[in-house]
């Protein structure tokens, strides 16, 4: 832990970050490697999801087998970088839901500005995994975790590839009974809300429109 953000520091997702870090690697590579380390990260965010017993026959014999209990976990990505961090997500878990969520950062205050929510019936049995590849500020996904806390879901975690110390503390200020998952904690902030060092802007860096 680092803070009250659990740090994954595995060696593959630590060399992949690096890779998405190197400002010569193309938009192709950004795009696959985001995949690959959310794959890895996804593996530990998950870590806890409940099990049951169900009952199975293996060409031996019948057995009591684990399974994933119910088909409740929703995937929800801020808008646009999230999404990046989607389709490996659902790999592990196919029978998921995605909800989406789109706040814009205005640029004098970089206060989040609601413009889009869409999420799955039934929030209250499900298991939020919130999902945006930059904790910076942490406006937007503290504003994000509270619009989705007000349909009262059975759990909600969030899941980042790099975070900066101020988004965390104001995340683990207004959120601190959610837990919070990423790959590093850089530096800090620049004056404009990027993180240094950082790599760039992630939807920029992922749908090539920079
Ligand atoms: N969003 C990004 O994409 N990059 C940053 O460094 C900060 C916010």
């Amino acid at each position: 832990m680092d803070g009250d953000i659990k740090v994954i520091e595995h060696p593959l997702i630590q060399h992949k970050l690096t890779l998405m870090r190197r400002k010569e690697t193309t938009t192709a590579e950004f795009r696959s490697l985001m995949s690959e380390v959310a794959l890895l990260l996804g593996y530990e965010v998950t870590r806890d999801l409940p099990i049951e017993p169900k009952t199975i026959e293996t060409p031996l014999m019948e057995m009591e087998a684990p399974h994933l209990a119910g088909k409740k976990v929703v995937i929800v990505p801020i808008l646009r970088a999230g999404i990046g961090l989607v389709d490996s997500l659902l790999q592990l878990t196919p029978s998921a839901r995605v909800g989406h969520i789109g706040l814009y950062r205005e640029p004098d205050t970089l206060e989040p500005v609601e413009y889009y929510l869409k999420l799955p019936e039934k929030m209250r049995d499900r298991d939020v995994i919130v999902v945006d590849p930059m904790l910076a500020t942490g406006n937007s996904a503290s504003e994000a975790v509270k619009r989705i806390k007000e349909f009262e879901p059975r759990s909600i975690k969030f899941l980042c590839l790099l975070a900066a110390p101020e988004g965390v503390e104001h995340f683990n200020d207004v959120h601190g009974d959610v837990p919070m998952y990423t790959a590093a904690v850089d530096e800090k902030l620049n004056e404009k809300g990027y993180i240094i060092p950082g790599l760039g802007d992630a939807g920029d860096r992922l749908y090539g429109t920079k």
